[in-house]
């Protein structure tokens, strides 16, 4: 396999005040871990972060990130210089704490020649949750302050996208901006303020509740809209668009230990223990059936070859994101080993 283009997710906390009802980490939140770094950790991470290799790093959590600034800021620091950053989050601080974030954050990122984009949850899950509500507020002082290196983009688990779309014009006009919103395809909006643009990103809710608003696509229909995103055929790993290859989509959990995103029935490592590196990943990679398989056979395919198992046929209805769907069949033996036996 021929890989490019990695993705690196680092969760870098359990820890969540939130409550969001579709959560899928809730288990964790009160007694959870902050990820914090070892030498050998910040060695590790160092070496993935800055590979020419990897297209983005993305900081978020099994809980909310901006509980755990210090080793997100630690983290920028590992950087040597034009590396992509993501931190996926809520966004739920008092704004003055918020702005004192961003400004950190934002001369962390200039100061390598780094860039970070600051994902904020927009729907309505989180919103009826958060009593300082980020998003007019972010754009504003984006709009006014010009932070180097800083940009925003919301990202929705709504079925109903009307509400995620109205939610913010509302909400910006609340604080005097004008915005619109432009459809671009089943999973992207675009946000417009004067000149420029957000992105608004739409991700399936993992277990849909019962009585769930029309809008709501099923496994099928989310596989196939993103696949019109990318141009091919969905397969796990980090999915570039067509002609570009894929490549390896990375997570570090709180506590340290490595997975390929969405497989986490075979363990990679840990950042404080073993040496990790995207030479080792990539082998790992080839030497599992399961990940060769995951990488390089359209997910829809694969799944197929299960359509006569009913525990299986169960987990395809519930679970309607393919990351999950392998996740809930990885607990089930030899569920997995079924599905990739050719
Ligand atoms: S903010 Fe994120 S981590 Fe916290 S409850 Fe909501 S979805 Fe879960």
């Amino acid at each position: 396999m021929n890989m490019k283009g990695h993705l690196l997710y680092i969760d870098i906390t359990q820890i969540c005040g939130i409550g969001c009802t579709f959560c899928m980490y809730a288990d964790k939140h009160k007694s959870g871990m902050h990820m914090q770094l070892s030498p050998r950790a910040m060695q590790n991470l160092a070496f993935l972060i800055n590979s020419p290799d990897v297209k983005r790093i993305s900081v978020s959590g099994e809980g909310e990130p901006l509980n755990n600034i210090a080793t997100f800021h630690q983290i920028l620091g590992l950087s040597r210089g034009n590396k992509a950053f993501e931190f996926i989050t809520s966004g739920f601080l008092p704004h003055d704490k918020l702005s004192a974030f961003y400004e950190e954050t934002s001369a962390l990122v200039f100061a390598k020649d780094d860039t970070c984009n600051i994902r904020l949850s927009s729907d309505s899950h989180h919103i009826e949750r958060i009593k300082h509500r980020p998003h007019g507020f972010s754009i504003g002082y984006l709009l006014e302050r010009k932070p180097a290196g800083l940009s925003f983009s919301f990202r929705s688990v709504d079925t109903d996208r009307a509400f995620t779309r109205q939610y913010l014009v509302d909400e910006l006009a609340h604080h005097g901006l004008d915005a619109r919103l432009v459809r671009r395809s089943t999973l992207e909006d675009q946000l417009v303020v004067g000149e420029t643009s957000f992105g608004v990103e739409y991700k399936n809710v993992v277990y849909p509740a019962d009585g769930t608003p029309s809008g709501y696509l099923e496994l099928q229909q989310y596989v196939r809209a993103i696949e019109e995103k990318v141009q091919k055929r969905f397969t796990l790993g980090s999915l570039n668009k067509a002609p570009f290859e894929n490549g390896m989509d990375v997570t570090v959990k709180p506590n340290g230990d490595v997975f390929f995103y969405g497989i986490e029935s075979e363990r990679l490592g840990n950042i404080h223990d073993d040496p990790v590196s995207w030479q080792r990943l990539s082998q790992r990679a080839a030497e599992s059936a399961l990940v060769r398989a995951l990488y390089t056979q359209p997910f829809m395919e694969l799944v197929d070859r299960l359509k006569d198992d009913e525990h299986a046929q169960s987990i395809l209805k519930r679970v309607n994101n393919p990351y999950w769907v392998i996740k809930a069949m990885a607990r089930h033996d030899g569920m997995l080993d079924r599905m990739i036996a050719s």
